[in-house]
């Protein structure tokens, strides 16, 4: 089995590279995903999250408080470096867990969906890299369309990843997602050919 990173800036396409990998056959554990999952139910991130921003992080029903955290970290480096820190290590230990199970169940190709796999070491924990880009404007663009959001939003968002250019850089595997739907099929089957052959060295 080989583990696969893809990552890339907002809207730059990674979740529609991970569908298209699941369509070839991949198995795909998305790290936002598993990290709202941590903040709700893991006993020892609910503790750590308390502890740092306060007993108000929860509701009386013991729901995360979103609006609560987000204000707790807006716009400072240091609270934002703090939740990491909480919530990283426990999706690297949960992609461990999944990495078990999908060598048991001789899965070709397990792979791990991250914003931020690279500011979190996450490159540590899989084999290679894909890194997904797009100009900016149509990345912005895109995220705007699909979130409704104003793309003033969207580009703020984005100053808390690392630069494109490092991205491709560091990247074993970059899929360009300027042009079309159906060109980025063909590079992610490209991609999938080169990754999902790999056991067989
Ligand atoms: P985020 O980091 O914001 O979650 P993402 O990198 O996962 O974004 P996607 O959600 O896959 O990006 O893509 C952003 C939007 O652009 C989606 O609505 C998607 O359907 C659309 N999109 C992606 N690639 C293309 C393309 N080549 N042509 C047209 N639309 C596209």
């Amino acid at each position: 089995m080989t583990t696969l990173g893809v990552t890339g800036g907002i809207g730059s396409g990674k979740t529609t590279v991970c569908r298209f990998l699941k369509d070839l056959g991949a198995r795909v554990f998305f790290a936002d995903d598993e990290a709202k999952r941590i903040m709700n139910d893991d006993d020892g991130a609910r503790r750590a999250i308390r502890e740092a921003f306060g007993a108000e992080s929860y509701d009386a029903e013991g729901r995360l408080n979103r609006a609560h955290l987000a204000e707790q970290v807006f716009g400072d480096d240091e609270q934002v470096e703090r939740l990491n820190r909480i919530v990283h290590p426990r999706v690297m230990a949960a992609f461990e867990r999944a990495k078990e199970h999908a060598a048991a169940a001789d899965e070709r190709l397990l792979v791990h969906e991250a914003a931020l796999l690279l500011e979190a070491g996450g490159d540590e924990h899989v084999d290679a890299v894909a890194v997904v880009d797009a100009p900016e404007e149509v990345r912005v663009r895109r995220a705007a369309q699909r979130d409704d959001a104003d793309p003033e939003q969207v580009r703020a968002r984005m100053g808390h990843q690392l630069p494109p250019r490092e991205l491709r850089r560091r990247a074993d595997y970059v899929i360009d997602n300027g042009g079309s739907l159906e060109e980025l099929r063909e590079q992610v089957k490209a991609v999938w050919s080169q990754v999902a052959g790999r056991r067989s060295c």
